[in-house]
């Protein structure tokens, strides 16, 4: 298969709640279990013999249902993803297991619990520190979760079948993290919105079929030398974000998206978990200690940080900051992008969004007036 044949695999891996992987794996006796923050280890559902799917709404119309349930307030993420979930659309599900990301994905998992035919619901409380004298209480809640799946499930979750799994899943990220470093040459052989479709279906497929077909496109995309014109390369960061489209929306602008900094993008592959030592251990370690998200109390300086080192590794011009409407956990970060923006001169754009809103027309004007900011600054700046 060539580059446009896997990414055409890619995407209609994406497209569908159930796609034909996972339809295959469940025909063959297959469990699956959900997820729907990148703070649960999907490592835990693999060494059940189970596949990970994080929760998402791909092709849900509307949230009549949903609203029943949920006022207004809570963002359209979680009212198009508990929509499609009382339509039935997860019921291919054999357990959800949610956490306290923030107030509105509570609300998502007691209507999931109660409304849905879903068998298997557990719930995480995750610290909202990264300090390490609290390493042990989020290790304590990922015992209890491995507990909870193997009185269920009537399976053993021990050292062995955690270890298998972070091997296989190290393997996705190693394929990630390769694919996310060609980016970083001035004609990327990938675009934004193809990249995250890759990532994306890497949370919702079998990762040996996913690693099977990830390592063909890498082998196509080194050798594509051919040259890709853009006016300027973005970072997008921010919160929840798994919709291609929306990177899209910005590249038909002239722009290119070389590195997301979203949930749904690096913060999924980046820093493997070590092979040796105690794997359980070592997979708390390596979510509790990565780079943090906004519902991390203080973590704004270390994500700045991150940026700041991505925007130079990536040759990038300007950061795109997005957030869906109501998620007040990322409404402080994006104020705080602005105001460093203003302040250290990063050309930055803020970006209010709802989910699954298409029409993108505000998205495509301010992207255009943007690159043309970057443009006339660097005009400016070459002539002094
Ligand atoms: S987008 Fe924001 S408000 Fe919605 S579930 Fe995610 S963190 Fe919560």
């Amino acid at each position: 298969m060539n580059k446009s044949e896997i990414l055409n695999v890619f995407q209609d891996v994406v497209k569908e709640p159930l796609n034909s992987y996972v339809e295959q794996w469940i025909s063959g006796g297959g469990k699956v279990g959900g997820y729907y923050c990148s703070l649960i280890p999907a490592e835990i559902f693999t060494a059940a013999g189970m596949v990970p799917y994080r929760i998402r709404g791909p092709r849900s119309e509307d949230t009549a249902l949903a609203d029943v349930y949920l006022s207004s307030n809570v963002c359209t993420f979680v009212r198009h993803t508990v929509n499609i979930a009382l339509q039935g659309e997860f019921d291919f599900m054999s357990g959800i297991v949610c956490m306290n990301g923030c107030d509105q994905a509570r609300r998502a998992y007691e209507v999931w619990k109660q409304k849905t035919k879903v068998p298997f619901h557990a719930f995480l409380s995750v610290p909202r520190t990264s300090e390490e004298r609290l390493l042990s209480w989020y290790k304590e809640e990922l015992e209890k979760l491995i507990e909870a799946m193997e009185k269920h499930f009537s399976v053993k979750i021990r050292s062995q079948e955690l270890h298998e799994a972070i091997k296989l899943h190290n393997a996705a990220r190693a394929n990630l993290i390769r694919l996310n470093d060609l980016r970083k040459r001035p004609s990327p052989p990938i675009s934004g919105s193809e990249a995250l479709t890759v990532t994306i279906a890497a949370h919702v497929m079998p990762l040996k079929n996913f690693n099977e077909l990830a390592e063909v496109l890498l082998a196509a995309l080194n050798s594509d030398q051919a040259p890709r014109k853009y006016r300027a390369r973005f970072i997008v960061s921010g919160g929840e974000l798994d919709e291609p489209e929306f990177l899209k929306v910005m590249e038909d602008q002239g722009g290119l998206v070389v590195y997301e900094d979203t949930c749904f993008g690096a913060r999924f592959y980046e820093e493997q978990v070590p092979e040796e030592g105690d794997p359980l251990t070592k997979i708390a370690e390596r979510y509790f200690y990565r780079v943090p998200c906004a519902r991390m109390v203080n973590s704004f300086p270390a994500r700045y940080a991150n940026v700041e080192q991505i925007m130079t590794d990536f040759h990038a011009d300007g950061l795109i900051a997005q957030r869906i409407k109501q998620c007040i956990v990322n409404a402080g970060h994006l104020y705080n992008f602005t105001r460093r923006g203003r302040s250290n001169g990063m050309p930055t754009l803020v970006l209010d969004r709802e989910y699954l809103a298409g029409g993108y027309g505000q998205v495509k004007t301010r992207v255009q007036a943007f690159i043309e900011n970057i443009e006339s600054k660097s005009k400016k700046g070459a002539e002094l």
